[in-house]
């Protein structure tokens, strides 16, 4: 059974009607371009097949009423009385969208929904932002306003900063509301322009999932944020996205050995985003491998997100014939790594990484080959 098979056959079990609406929402991988987003740079991830759907009728008294299959939990929230949480959960994501849709002045309808996904939560791939574009496309099923990617990711932005407290830039939600099949979208992050990209003729992504998570990434990551907004101070710039290579070098003295090292990573990694898009649109997947190669070793030694889970499932990815390039994604710290690897071999390849992970590092690989899929959109009817 089909997940959107599932949520309508679960909605008519819960409801006692079918639904109205079936939406989905993708998660993501980030091919390139990893902590440049809150430095006013460029990403390029791709939304991926998996996916939150949620099955949906209008309701005319202003109540949500959510059913997650996958928490097992229902909720119920009132449109006109939401109130901030203290130790969120997954409804919150539902009220938070709410909250943030009609700040900006939507006017918004209620709904019964049943939800389920299958993007692995917490392990990177953005389950969060599939949730919150979820539930903005069903908001946007039931209610009378105009859907536009830009402020639909804007507004499910702010959900997560301001409502849920977690501190995100905006490719999550973008590539979520903006995703084109079979393409990579290059990601201005401070124009929020878009620009779809190629993935290389004969290749797949690979996403490797080390399964291994860590505490207090929150906390690092903040603390990230802060030495990169001291390092762009230092250039007198509004954010590091402004300084170049060249600009870099005839400074980088004058900074702490740490900041000198955050920033380096993130000023190198800009240009890499903007070196790979080249390599793409030539069709190039060698040139795409070692810019990805490149970008996890600056994250391992000058940014300090990698883990050594990361490093042994790179490593092995890396030590492939038919990989071009492989290096950690999203945040870091455990989670996720991405591969550009060649289609024909992908198979033999997660063999081949799944036993090579598993004695460097004694934990079991997750391997999924992925391809790049459509943004938030109505799936029926
Ligand atoms: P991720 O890296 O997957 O985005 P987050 O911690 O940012 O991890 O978000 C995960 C949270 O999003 C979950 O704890 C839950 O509250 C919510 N969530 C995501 N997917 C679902 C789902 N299918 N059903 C209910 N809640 C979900
Ligand atoms: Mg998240």
């Amino acid at each position: 059974m089909t997940l959107q098979q599932k949520v309508q056959a679960q909605f008519q079990a819960a409801f006692g009607a079918a639904p109205a609406f079936i939406v989905r929402a993708p998660g993501r991988v980030n091919l390139i371009g990893e902590h440049t987003d809150y430095n006013d740079g460029f990403v390029m991830p791709l939304a991926i097949a998996r996916a939150t759907y949620i099955a949906l009728r209008p309701r005319a008294d202003g109540i949500v009423k959510a059913i997650s299959l996958d928490m097992r939990q229902r909720r119920a929230f009132a449109l006109d009385a939401l109130q901030p949480p203290t130790a969120p959960a997954w409804s919150d994501y539902l009220g938070g969208v709410a909250w943030a849709l009609q700040e900006r002045g939507y006017v918004l309808k209620g709904w019964d929904g049943v939800i389920s996904g299958d993007v692995p939560i917490g392990s990177g791939l953005s389950s969060s932002a599939a949730l919150e574009l979820a539930a903005a496309r069903a908001f946007y099923c039931v209610s009378n306003f105009e859907w536009a990617a830009v402020p639909m990711a804007l507004a499910c932005q702010a959900a997560e900063n301001e409502w849920l407290g977690v501190n995100c830039g905006i490719m999550d939600q973008l590539i979520s509301a903006a995703g084109i099949e079979d393409r990579a979208l290059l990601i201005d992050c401070r124009s929020l322009e878009l620009q779809a990209v190629p993935l290389p003729a004969g290749t797949v992504v690979v996403i490797l999932d080390t399964n291994t998570r860590r505490g207090l990434v929150d906390s690092k990551y903040n603390e990230r944020r802060q030495q990169c907004e001291a390092a762009a101070r230092h250039f007198g710039a509004a954010a590091l996205r402004d300084v170049d290579a060249g600009a870099f070098a005839a400074r980088a003295q004058e900074l702490d050995p740490i900041t000198r090292a955050r920033a380096r990573h993130v000023i190198s990694e800009n240009a890499r985003v903007l070196n790979a898009r080249a390599a793409m649109l030539a069709n190039d997947a060698e040139t795409l491998g070692k810019l990805m190669i490149a970008s996890h070793i600056s994250l391992r030694d000058d940014f300090e997100v990698s883990s050594p889970a990361l490093d042994a499932i790179v490593d092995c990815a890396n030590d492939d014939p038919n990989c071009f390039g492989a290096r950690m994604t999203g945040a870091g710290f455990g989670g996720c790594a991405v591969a550009l690897v060649r289609a024909a071999a992908a198979d033999s390849f997660a063999e081949r990484l799944r036993a090579c992970y598993r004695s460097a590092s004694g934990h079991e690989a997750a391997i999924a080959i992925t391809r790049a899929s459509r943004g938030a959109e109505t799936v029926f009817p």
